[in-house]
């Protein structure tokens, strides 16, 4: 029997960015914070200070990012229980376990498919939720609710609706490319105390270990894909790489981009790191030295702030003052240069991590 498991893991560099804003949001300057408990002139008139504005964004911004990341991480967990039960079932030959699969069906619609499974008899999608409480499908309304133990509704976009799309865009994915696999899909729960109250008609909801029994019901269809040709498809589906044209996530989030806390911060305790005359950087708590953490500062920036840097812009966000130190630290990243000096703009060559040039492997 073969078995293979094709990852990619844009659900992880989600994580990596919203980590980064929480840290560069939790803001502790002590000349910044509170210096006055007084009200100042501007304040009586109602003006507020750029200051004081910015503070207050900032404390939106936590709020929402650090909800966002509770979020991102509570449904990584879910991906991973599912994972862990999908290799439990006994997959048949030349059938793939697929993760995160992103697909441009055609300009302006693309489907994320959180797991599938391909064989040569069927196409299933998997929509993993990892929900606690009471759920109520709600298709007509186009919503799905929860309602904790606690008594406390919330409402989703309806998950139905939400794996309909999915099956949609990939059915047409498909024909687009004369493959004439059936698409299945379930909504799988994760969290096996999550309570069905109401149930949805248009596809099952099951949970996570109800999985072998459903993935049995199917496999009766008789193989459509020739061997080889599953596995081509397994690789054409999952070879797209991260967006390089992400949009940072500042604009994304329509936040100023002034609302992150400037400086290079230690990646162990987040205190801003020294320049050390002649030694590079240093924290002044864990006394690490801090090339990281410059190279994760210049990534905060462009993928956090702004799409395209200069040397001025990256100073100011890095507080470094010295021009010719910061040319020759964003020559040494694997940067996009366009213009020539002073007019000198960097941008991002691809998606995911900055690196520095010497770090990257020829493959
Ligand atoms: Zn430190």
């Amino acid at each position: 029997m073969i078995r293979h498991t094709l990852e990619l893991r844009p659900l992880d560099w989600e994580i990596h960015r919203l980590t980064r804003m929480e840290v560069r949001l939790q803001y502790e300057d002590a000349a910044a914070s509170d210096s006055h408990t007084v009200p100042t002139v501007e304040e009586m008139l109602g003006i507020h200070s750029t200051d004081k504005d910015l503070r207050f964004l900032r404390k939106k911004a936590l709020e929402k990012v650090s909800d966002l990341l509770y979020r991102k991480k509570t449904g990584r967990a879910g991906e991973e229980m599912v994972a862990q039960t999908l290799q439990e079932i006994i997959l048949p030959d030349n059938s793939y376990i697929l993760r995160n699969v992103s697909i441009t069906i055609r300009h302006g619609y693309r489907i994320e498919i959180d797991a599938m499974i391909l064989s040569p008899a069927f196409a299933l999608i998997l929509e993993v939720k990892n929900i606690a409480g009471t759920l109520f499908f709600k298709e007509e309304e186009g919503k799905t609710i929860r309602v904790q133990n606690d008594g406390q509704t919330d409402e989703f976009d309806c998950h139905i609706h939400q794996l309909d799309r999915q099956l949609n865009g990939l059915m047409q994915y498909f024909h687009a490319r004369g493959i004439r696999l059936p698409v299945y899909g379930a909504v799988v729960l994760a969290n096996q105390n999550t309570r069905i109250k109401q149930r949805p008609n248009l596809h099952p909801v099951i949970y996570r270990k109800q999985l072998a029994r459903f993935y049995r019901s199917l496999t009766e269809s008789a193989p459509v894909l020739p061997a080889g040709k599953t596995g081509r498809l397994a690789e054409i589906l999952t070879s797209r790489e991260l967006q390089a044209d992400e949009e940072p996530l500042c604009l994304q989030l329509e936040y100023p981009f002034e609302i992150l806390r400037k400086g290079v911060l230690c990646l162990e305790c987040n205190q801003k790191c020294e320049a050390i005359r002649g030694a590079g950087w240093r924290c002044p708590n864990c006394k690490k030295p801090g090339r990281e953490a410059v190279r994760q500062g210049v990534e905060d920036l462009l993928i956090l702030g702004e799409n395209q840097i200069t040397n001025a812009l990256a100073r100011d966000f890095l507080e470094i003052r010295s021009n010719s130190m910061m040319s020759i630290l964003l020559s040494e990243l694997d940067l996009l240069r366009t213009g020539k000096p002073p007019a000198t703009s960097y941008r991002r060559k691809h998606a995911g991590p900055i690196r520095f040039k010497e770090d990257i492997t020829s493959r």
